[in-house]
């Protein structure tokens, strides 16, 4: 018998009907006599709902309020999934984070679970009660208050209570039943991943796929959890109950790189669209100039990702671009403005019609030639690059927008990643 923590997402507890499914789900994996604690989020819209009200009232608001209303979606969604389970005759209760208790620390808004006390919580599944854990919230010790792990936070919720249940699984349950090579809304070709390491699924959370909360795929490879991410909207009783051994039915594993057989040189293609690219025209090269310019950014908390310098033929001044996430752009212009007289530039320039697509894999450690491939294929469909970046497993490129869609199919294509055709 297994331990199985189940997480579900908003979509997965829209409604009342969806909640009903849910609670059928988790029957499947009691009446295989699996012991289960089940995490969940707000009902789809409510913590934005939440969110929105809070600016209403007070754009600078007092972040221990904001916690304190945005945590009770939660409240709710585990409350009903507890009647759910009622109903189908199982036994199962719901849990507020600070009922376990889950302690965080005091950053209100994104706090770090520091650990969970997972007593209560054995003790109950031990007598065969299912546990409904709200997701996205834990308690901060010094004030007691409640405190939020950040949006998405539930999947690190789930991911920290399997770690501390030690669980035999952490399945994600949500309304995509994998990880995929790419986005199928734009490559309907696109294949889902048996399996994903742990570091290739790090940089597409962090490369803007929405399918998992980084937090939660680092805290997974620190201490080995199989993570899995499968469909909610899959008929209940269609599905087999955890069977560790056979945990690759369904879905898309998450796990270390040595459990994947089949390893791809490039495992998939992702895109962001939330990139801006800001130019600083003719800025003297000398040094310490790019410390004048991306120190003040630092000191906003603005995040620069790719950067590019390019010198002018006489070697006196340079022009330099970078990125930032495109709602950081009209302060991270501000900022500029401010320095600029400091730095001696010309002109700022500055554009949000522009995507990076990156290729990722943990292959290209042991591989040349993938940096070739992307290059080369952009060029042959005529896509210029304004910028690259890379790391030991990712290449990254920023394009013009209006090319992201042709990008993506085509390197998707050129690295073998599309699915055969059903004949
Ligand atoms: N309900 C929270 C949010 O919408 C947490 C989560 O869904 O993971 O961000
Ligand atoms: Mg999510």
């Amino acid at each position: 018998m297994a331990v199985v923590v189940m997480k579900f997402g908003g979509t997965s507890v829209a409604n009342i009907e969806r909640i009903k499914n849910v609670a059928r789900h988790v029957k499947r994996e009691v009446d295989a006599g699996n012991s289960v604690a089940v995490v969940v989020s707000a009902m789809a819209g409510t913590t934005n709902q939440l969110v929105e009200w809070v600016r209403e009232i007070s754009p600078l608001h007092d972040a221990r309020e904001y916690d304190a209303i945005v945590a009770s979606g939660e409240q709710i969604s585990a409350g009903l999934l507890a009647l759910a389970l009622h109903k189908l005759g199982i036994s199962a209760r719901s849990w507020q984070g600070w009922q376990i208790p889950i302690i965080t620390c005091d950053t209100h808004g994104a706090a770090r679970i520091n650990r969970i006390d997972p007593e209560k919580l054995k003790k109950r599944l031990s007598r065969g009660e299912v546990a409904v854990v709200t997701g996205f919230q834990g308690i901060e010790q010094s004030h007691q208050r409640i405190a939020t792990l950040g949006r998405g936070g539930s999947d690190t919720s789930a991911a920290a209570v399997a770690v501390a249940l030690g669980a035999d699984v952490c399945d994600i349950y949500t309304d995509v039943d994998g990880v995929y090579t790419t986005d199928p809304r734009i490559v309907p070709t696109a294949r889902r991943l048996a399996r994903i390491s742990y570091e290739e699924m790090l940089e597409m959370a962090s490369l803007g796929s929405k399918v998992l909360q980084t937090r939660s795929v680092e805290l997974a490879m620190v201490h080995g959890l199989r993570l899995r991410v499968l469909s909610s909207l899959t008929e209940p009783e269609n599905m087999p109950a955890v069977d560790v051994d056979r945990l690759d039915e369904y879905g898309t594993i998450v796990c270390s790189e040595d459990e994947i057989v089949e390893q791809q040189v490039v495992s998939g293609i992702a895109y962001a669209k939330n990139e801006a690219k800001v130019t600083i025209l003719k800025v003297e090269d000398k040094p310490g100039v790019s410390a004048r310019i991306f120190g003040p950014l630092a000191d906003a908390s603005i995040n620069v990702d790719m950067i590019v310098q390019n010198v002018t033929p006489d070697g006196k001044f340079t022009d330099m671009t970078f990125t930032v996430d495109s709602t950081e752009l009209p302060r991270a212009l501000e900022v500029l403005r401010r320095v600029s007289e400091d730095i001696g530039c010309h002109e700022i320039i500055s554009s949000d019609n522009v995507v990076k697509i990156s290729v990722i894999g943990v292959g290209m450690r042991s591989h040349a030639g993938v940096a070739a491939i992307m290059f080369d294929t952009l060029a042959k469909k005529g896509i210029n690059i304004i910028a690259i970046s890379t790391s030991e497993i990712k290449i990254s490129v920023l394009i013009d927008s209006d090319y992201a869609e042709l990008a993506v199919r085509s390197l998707h294509e050129a690295y073998g990643l599309d699915a055969e055709e059903a004949s």
